[in-house]
């Protein structure tokens, strides 16, 4: 798995977006904010030699890029897989250009709550969101990114049904900058959120809708009966955290943008993605003694290899003592693994 970046640009501004920064930067180097054809080819090549057969777009915004069909096109044209991670509010020419491959060719993951405003999608940009899954239909699926405890996920079970989209839903939970610039979803609120999850994945079962989990998430956050929940309602439940390799247009791989101060490898012409895969595992495997919880150094469940100890992102601001406040409304809070600071309202 191998994402490439091949827009620098997006012209929304989400609180919780943990890819400004790296994108300034970018921009600052690079000639132009997109990839040029001859660039893509390259990569192009770059996952041949890697055996990699599906190619995953990112940005910023991937589908802002002027000659995005042309992308398309040539991906396709290789034989590949095409995912596209998008806000869902793209130009006409990358909605036509999609819509045209068949629908075992192509996934486009629509991130529900990307927003020009901190509180969240306008009613118009939801109604243009809709419009995108209704006529990508079985090529496309809601994702949603859980940033506050207080989020409510109950209109993503309409939207999948109203606009005949691919019956599924992928949660990311927000994961921290280096800087803690973003807004993130802080440990502490796992648990807490982790319940409303599970209701969630049971409600989502029984209109034949399966929830996937991105990276970040942790054993802890789910009691043994949750995770017996999660199983029968068919949930993709996993806790993961290891290089995704983002890619960027000047040809540096990091693990993920969050961690991108940490280690960036140039890609060079013989190298494949297995290979700085394992080189960017290596390079971050002294901060993995830890995890996201004081407990997970002496936890089974990261003993044993069955837990990550999840976002190591978040690990890293773990060791960086500021004082939180979370607030978590009294009624439905559930202890956290690491409760000790937690102010409640
Ligand atoms: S390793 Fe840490 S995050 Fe994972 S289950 Fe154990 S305590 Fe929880
Ligand atoms: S550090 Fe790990 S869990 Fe966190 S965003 Fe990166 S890959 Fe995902």
């Amino acid at each position: 798995m191998a994402n490439l970046l091949i827009s620098g640009v997006c012209n929304l501004r989400c609180p919780y977006c943990f890819a400004g920064h790296h994108l300034a930067e970018y921009r600052r180097r690079a000639d132009s904010p997109f990839i040029a054809l001859d660039i893509f080819e390259d990569r192009l090549d770059f996952l041949d030699r890697s055996g990699i057969n599906e190619i995953r777009l990112i940005g910023g915004e991937p589908t802002l890029h002027p000659q995005f069909p042309e992308i398309i096109r040539r991906a396709a044209q290789r034989g590949k897989h095409i995912v596209v991670f998008s806000h869902g509010l793209m130009p006409e020419r990358a909605a036509a250009s999609l819509e045209a491959l068949p629908v075992g060719r192509c996934t486009v993951l629509v991130n529900t709550n990307a927003a020009r405003s901190p509180d969240g999608p306008s009613p118009k940009e939801h109604a243009r969101r809709l419009a995108v899954l209704r006529r990508l239909g079985a090529r496309a699926f809601p994702g949603f990114n859980i940033y506050a405890p207080d989020c409510s996920l109950d209109f993503l079970l309409p939207l999948v049904l109203e606009t005949g989209c691919r019956k599924t839903v992928r949660l990311g939970l927000a994961a921290p900058t280096a800087g803690g610039d973003n807004v993130y979803l802080h440990p502490k609120q796992y648990p807490f959120v982790g319940a409303k999850i599970v209701r969630f994945a049971r409600q989502a079962a029984r209109s034949g809708i399966r929830v996937e989990f991105d990276c970040g998430f942790v054993r802890c956050m789910f009691s043994e009966a949750d995770l017996d929940t999660l199983r029968e309602a068919g949930a993709d439940v996993g806790w993961r955290c290891s290089p995704v390799l983002d890619i960027d247009v000047t040809g540096q791989a990091v693990h993920c943008f969050p961690l991108a101060n940490l280690a960036a490898l140039p890609l060079d012409h013989a190298g494949t993605a297995g290979a700085l895969r394992d080189e960017l595992a290596a390079r971050m495997q002294p901060y993995r003694a830890a995890g996201i919880y004081k407990t997970c150094s002496t936890c089974r469940c990261k003993q044993n290899g069955e837990c990550t100890g999840g976002c190591l992102a978040a690990t890293m601001r773990r060791f960086r003592h500021e004082p939180i406040r979370i607030v978590v409304p009294q009624a439905e809070t559930r202890a956290p693994a690491d409760a000790s600071d937690v102010i409640m309202a």
